[in-house]
């Protein structure tokens, strides 16, 4: 069977086919800078031997609905597609970021669904809109296939109320659901699925601490295979240090801001969101490049990166503390399952909790899981490579069977 995997965002869509009875990737691609005169496409189709056809286009996409359309037309191309007629697609799986508390797991999409997600753009202002009008016109171009919703904060919807709720009046909870959400749910749920399996022990009998290190960053406290708590909040602004978010910050701040240096609330939103993080402590939001700073001594960079790992390394003790016991670590993600020096500094100092790295087996680099701890150690730490996409086409397919 196969399954399309669509990620809207407001100016690209990210897009990924499989085939799930052999778990194989046919096609992907993204179509990028959509509204602006010049976009990008860049679709990579699988062939017979494992290798890839890549081809990449400049030409102007004016909007999402001309870049499905030509997705679709790359797929159905006899040199770089995979199908021969749309039908073949069975289902549609969108990226959904904010579910809010309607969703607690996948949704086949009817209009019922349709109204609740339109319900929560107020919540993710920035992203359910696209995702709302990635569900649209998908829904046009493959009438045929059923469409399914998976939400990034589906998988925190178990975490109890001492833990969501803010200290702040009820009623803005009761009456507008102002509370923390958690995002990253789909990268979170995949890892610990993959560690469950690797460990050869249920999820359900596992306490996890997951930790998604990408541009964005996230993590997740499991007890017992379920999230009882999690670092991003409301919106995917709080929590840890990311590329270019800031994470934590006293929430008194914005006022600062805007009494002192008479920020608007905008200016401040752009400040904490787009030039904050790594790349407002040192200048750029690539790990890659804060290491390589740092290691030709630049100031900047080396308290970029200790501030970044300081963080982690305080969430980990909260998450102990709040599970009181600990069987796995997990780093994933761009910067978790590529960068020994991060997983190195965010887990020096932590043997008391059970947690210590083998240097030799956290420098070795490798595609597949791997367990980076020393053999003695109480708690297994693990990079797992996370796999959204292929999560989020399993829970389609999940979501198709159960119809
Ligand atoms: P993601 O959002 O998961 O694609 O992750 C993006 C982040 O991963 C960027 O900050 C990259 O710099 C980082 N990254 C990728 N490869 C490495 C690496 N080898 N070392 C450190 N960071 C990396």
């Amino acid at each position: 069977m196969k399954i399309l995997v669509i990620n809207t965002g407001s100016s690209s869509i990210k897009y990924e086919l499989f085939d799930m009875g052999r778990s194989a990737v046919l096609a992907s691609g993204i179509v990028e800078r959509i509204g602006e005169k010049s976009g990008n496409l860049t679709h990579s189709k699988t062939l017979a031997d494992g290798t890839s056809l890549k081809r990449t286009e400049s030409v102007s996409i004016p909007d999402h609905r001309a870049g499905l359309k030509r997705i679709v037309a790359l797929l159905l191309n006899s040199e770089t597609g995979v199908i021969r007629k749309r039908s073949e697609i069975a289902a549609v799986g969108h990226r959904v970021v904010h579910g809010g508390e309607d969703f607690h797991s996948t949704s086949v999409i009817d209009e019922k669904v349709m109204e609740a997600l339109r319900q929560n753009v107020r919540l993710a202002p920035l992203h359910n809109p696209a995702n709302i009008t990635g569900i649209e016109i998908s829904r046009d171009i493959f009438p045929e296939a059923v469409q399914v919703a998976v939400f990034d904060t589906a998988f925190h919807q178990t975490i109890p109320m001492k833990a969501f709720l803010y200290a702040i009046p009820i009623e803005l909870y009761e009456n507008e659901k102002i509370r923390k959400y958690g995002f990253h749910g789909t990268s979170h749920a995949y890892v610990a699925e993959k560690a469950a399996l690797f460990l050869g022990v249920a999820l359900e009998e596992l306490n996890l601490i997951t930790i998604h290190l990408g541009n964005g960053a996230s993590m997740a406290a499991l007890r017992n295979g379920k999230c009882v708590d999690t670092s991003m909040g409301m919106t995917p602004l709080g929590g840890l240090v990311m590329g270019t978010r800031s994470g934590d910050v006293d929430p008194a701040l914005p006022f600062f801001l805007a009494d002192n240096l008479g920020m608007s609330l905008k200016d401040i939103d752009k400040l904490l969101n787009e030039k904050s993080g790594l790349k407002g402590l040192c200048g750029t939001n690539d790990m890659r490049e804060v290491i390589e700073k740092r290691n030709s001594g630049d100031e900047r960079a080396q308290i970029a990166l200790e501030l970044y790992c300081y963080r982690v390394k305080k969430y980990i003790g909260a998450y102990f503390a709040v599970l009181g016991g600990l069987d796995s670590l997990v780093f994933t993600a761009g910067i978790g399952e590529n960068s020994p020096e991060v997983r190195r500094l965010c887990c020096e100092g932590l043997s008391g909790l059970g947690i210590q790295i083998d240097p030799e087996r956290n420098n070795r680099s490798a595609d597949e899981i791997r367990d980076i701890s020393v053999p003695e150690s109480p708690v297994r730490v693990l990079v797992i490579p996370t796999d959204e996409e292929f999560k989020i086409a399993q829970e389609t397919l999940k979501a198709l069977q159960s119809r």
